[in-house]
């Protein structure tokens, strides 16, 4: 290890990079990382975090209108755009001002520039400088894919819809995932016409279906249009600068912002892994195994690069496990099963373990209950949006196979519903614990 100016050099300051950098460099490692964008990564800078405050922020069109009925009068109300933007902006630069004060209290040395893979033990700086590593760990993450259309280049990504100038009156998004439904519900509610569009005939593929369709009938009902079955053509710019968005075998569309949100490929392009050797998938993921490793034995990567499951704390997780295993003398595998996840569209949508059809697939007959309501919250506003709760059991042996959930606070109650499940937890054992009331969460230990 002597021989090289670093044990390890990290290339991305993303969740997986920092989380690595800093674990490997508290057992005693001498570290790099290399970052070209900003310290904090996408989940940081331009993703999760600044989504959520925008989340945040949507929602109190909702509460503000739901008031009333509280008992509230309210002046005249509006919405400022730019005052938002700017104080979500201002808490990302604080977030990756930590992110770089937890790098170098741990004495883990930046660099602010690109760096490309050169050789099994080197990288190359943008700025010319080589430096030699006896590991390099690639965490550099996805990128949102655009289409390849006459045009894309007039619509944007999740990567530069924190910094609009002005707030759009339409947007369409293109796909109905994670990005597409959380980025619908916030326009919608700050005041855009919004417009999913997919390719497919449905929305968030993946997910329960009864759930998803929840979703799908309350953002409907809300005025979020939906096109199905839609492929792009092109796009044009008009002379007053919104644009139109022309589809194979469907009607134009009128924007003044077009949101890609069809996916986010692994991050690889130019870094030289293919020139060293690294093995890369047909999805252009770097090929690891369950220690992270790479096919040259020297380079390894964690997070969205390696395309397994994208997302942060996974990606953090993999981090960890890397770090421990080759710096730590601790050897441990990330545990894939049973990952918790959620959609913070409106409402939000939140799910651990098997969906209905999976487990149906997997087992043949399942045990499934639901609990339809309409929250307490909702009741006394006077709006009808109902949440959906549903539990997929194991016909055998009782156990919850899965939990899936669209309400008010969906991720903040699964995630602890989630403890059970990856516990192996019967329907019984949930039955056996009392109800907390008034809540929602208590539909959990109380369904029939
Ligand atoms: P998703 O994979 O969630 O959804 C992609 C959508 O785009 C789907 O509706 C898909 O259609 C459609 N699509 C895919 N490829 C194309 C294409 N070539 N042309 C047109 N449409 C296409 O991607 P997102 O971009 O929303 O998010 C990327 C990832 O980031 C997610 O998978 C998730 O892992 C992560 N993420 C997680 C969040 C969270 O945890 N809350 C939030 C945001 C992102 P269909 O599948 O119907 O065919």
């Amino acid at each position: 290890m002597a021989d090289f100016d670093f044990d390890l050099f990290v290339i991305g300051a993303g969740s997986g990079g920092v989380r690595a950098s800093r674990v490997a460099a508290a057992h005693g490692a001498k570290v790099a990382v290399a970052e070209e964008h900003r310290v904090g990564g996408t989940c940081v800078i331009r993703g999760c975090v600044p989504k959520k405050m925008l989340v945040y922020g949507s929602h109190f069109a909702e509460d503000l209108h739901d008031a009333a009925r509280y008992g509230w009068t309210l002046g005249e109300t509006s919405f400022d755009w730019k005052v938002l933007r700017d104080n979500v902006n201002a808490d990302v630069d604080r977030l990756e001002g930590l992110y770089q004060n937890t790098l170098d209290n741990n004495g883990v040395e930046t660099f602010h520039e690109r760096a490309t893979v050169s050789g099994p033990n080197e990288v190359t700086l943008a700025s010319g400088r080589k430096v030699t590593a006896g590991k390099i760990l690639i965490a550099t993450g996805a990128w949102p894919v655009v289409p390849d259309c006459p045009g894309a280049e007039y619509g944007i990504t999740s990567n530069e819809v924190f910094h609009l100038d002005t707030f759009p009156k339409r947007v369409v998004i293109a796909g109905a995932g994670y990005i597409a439904n959380e980025f619908a519900g916030i326009f919608h509610a700050l005041g855009a016409k919004v417009t999913v569009v997919n390719r497919s005939d449905q929305i968030l593929r993946g997910y329960d279906e009864q759930i998803r369709d929840r979703l799908f009938q309350i953002s409907t009902q809300k005025g979020i249009e939906f096109i199905f079955n839609a492929a792009f053509e092109k796009v044009e710019k008009k002379a007053d600068g919104s644009l139109c968005v022309h589809f194979k075998e469907h009607d134009q569309c009128d924007a003044d912002l077009l949101l890609f949100a069809i996916g986010r490929t692994p991050k690889i392009d130019g870094l030289g892994l293919k020139e060293v050797g690294v093995e890369i998938d047909d999805k252009g993921a770097i090929v690891v195994d369950e220690d992270n490793r790479s096919s040259v034995s020297s380079i390894y990567a964690v997070g969205d690069v390696t395309n397994r499951v994208q997302l942060t704390p996974v990606a953090i997780r993999e981090g960890q496990a890397f770090a421990d295993t080759v710096f730590g003398n601790k050897p441990h595998r990330v545990d894939y099963d049973m990952i918790p996840s959620a959609v913070f569209s409106s409402p939000p949508m939140a799910g651990v373990g098997l969906t209905e059809q999976k487990a149906r697939e997997q087992y043949g007959s399942v045990k499934v209950f639901t609990s339809d309501f309409r929250p307490m919250r909702n009741v006394l506003a006077g709006k009808t949006e109902r949440s959906l709760y549903k539990l997929v059991v194991h016909s055998e042996t009782d156990v919850v196979l899965g939990i899936h959930m669209i309400s008010p606070d969906a991720p903040e109650i699964l995630q602890a519903a989630a403890i059970a499940v990856k516990a192996g937890l019967t329907k019984a054992q949930f039955d056996q614990t009392i109800a907390l009331h008034p809540s929602m969460a208590e539909e959990l230990v109380l369904m029939k």
